[in-house]
């Protein structure tokens, strides 16, 4: 396994893409492994991604009875769960929610909404004119994630001065009809691809510990990179009480941290962002993760669950060595 590690940094660290082979073969890494293989996906990140680290506050700004079944999410209309249901909030209420999480240290801001997309015109326009404000009154890059966007939403958000949009595929090709049947996986590739034909930089990932395979794990990297995202969410199941995966066992933190180092190997130039289910799987580790090749993380609080003190996590960066960046940086584009 040293051998395979040892070839596919060289390479990488040379611009030679690693193989999908070798990508699963590495999924096979012990414990005993894991430590180089993340010290290898550290190496990596530094030299194509840089010392700075992109972080990201979210706003639920409309919670809960989605029409989508997507069998992780406590949000959804066809499950009885205990997440919180409320219609979309205000400018005023984005906007100073926005400017906390400017006070905390985030460098970006992403207005999340539940449901298939921005189908009420007055809510739309709620959430253009935070955009415009965001953009105008803080530091902070404005991203969205608001289902399937029309291409005249798509081009007034842009024009707002949207920098990301969010649309993560949440599952491989393979996988993803057993965790979602009320849309498909090709409708979410192809909106991610629409995004940046807008020119907005196109933020997609996945949910990690749904019960999928190592195999289809490295599927999702392969598709995200054939999309050449810009910035990649690494999100970890967090099982919550009444959805259909609210029984699932957690992932092991090496085995999470063995995840996100193959990532950076397969996306060694996008961001690469520990989202939802950081604190509560990956535990004491949240310190390795950060020197497994990722370079972004969300601060403060999930959608539906609680994050730990953003003051905790800038710290950490510190002690690692890392800066916060101010910048999101486009050249990241393309693993
Ligand atoms: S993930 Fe999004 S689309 Fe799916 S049920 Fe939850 S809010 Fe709805």
């Amino acid at each position: 396994m040293l051998d395979l590690i040892l070839k596919v940094r060289e390479n990488v660290l040379n611009e030679i893409p690693i193989t999908f082979e070798e990508a699963l073969r590495l999924t096979t890494a012990g414990p005993l492994d894991i430590p180089y293989l993340a010290a290898a996906a550290n190496e990596v990140r530094a030299k194509f991604a840089g010392n700075s680290v992109e972080s990201c506050a979210l706003s639920n700004i409309k919670s809960g009875n989605c029409s989508e079944d997507c069998k992780f999410c406590a949000q959804s209309g066809h499950y009885r769960t205990d997440a919180p249901v409320y219609s979309q909030i205000s400018v005023e209420e984005i906007v100073a929610q926005a400017k906390e999480a400017e006070a905390m240290g985030a460098t970006e801001f992403c207005l999340v909404s539940s449901g298939w997309g921005a189908t009420q015109e007055k809510e739309f326009q709620v959430v253009l004119e935070a955009v415009r404000r965001i953009t105008k009154e803080t530091k902070l890059f404005a991203d969205c994630s608001l289902g399937f966007l029309t291409d005249e939403q798509m081009t007034e958000l842009k024009r707002a001065g949207l920098y990301r949009n969010n649309h993560n595929l949440e599952a491989s090709k393979n996988y993803f009809n057993k965790v979602c049947t009320t849309h498909t996986y090709e409708q979410r590739a192809r909106h991610v691809q629409e995004v940046q034909s807008h020119g907005i930089f196109p933020c997609s990932g996945g949910i990690l510990g749904m019960g999928e395979t190592p195999k289809d794990r490295i599927d999702l990297a392969f598709e995200l990179k054939k999309l050449n995202v810009h910035c990649v969410p690494i999100n970890i199941l967090n099982p919550r009480r009444g959805t259909p995966l609210g029984d699932v066992e957690s992932l092991e933190p090496l085995e999470i941290i063995k995840i996100i180092a193959i990532y950076r190997f397969i996306l060694p130039k996008s961001t690469i962002k520990i989202a939802g289910g950081r604190e509560v799987n990956l535990r004491d580790l949240q310190a390795m993760a950060m020197q497994a090749g990722a370079n972004g993380l969300i601060l403060g609080n999930y959608l539906t669950t609680l994050g730990r003190n953003p003051a905790r996590d800038i710290q950490m960066l510190k002690d690692l060595g890392f800066e916060i960046s101010q910048t999101p940086s486009p050249t990241h584009v393309g693993g």
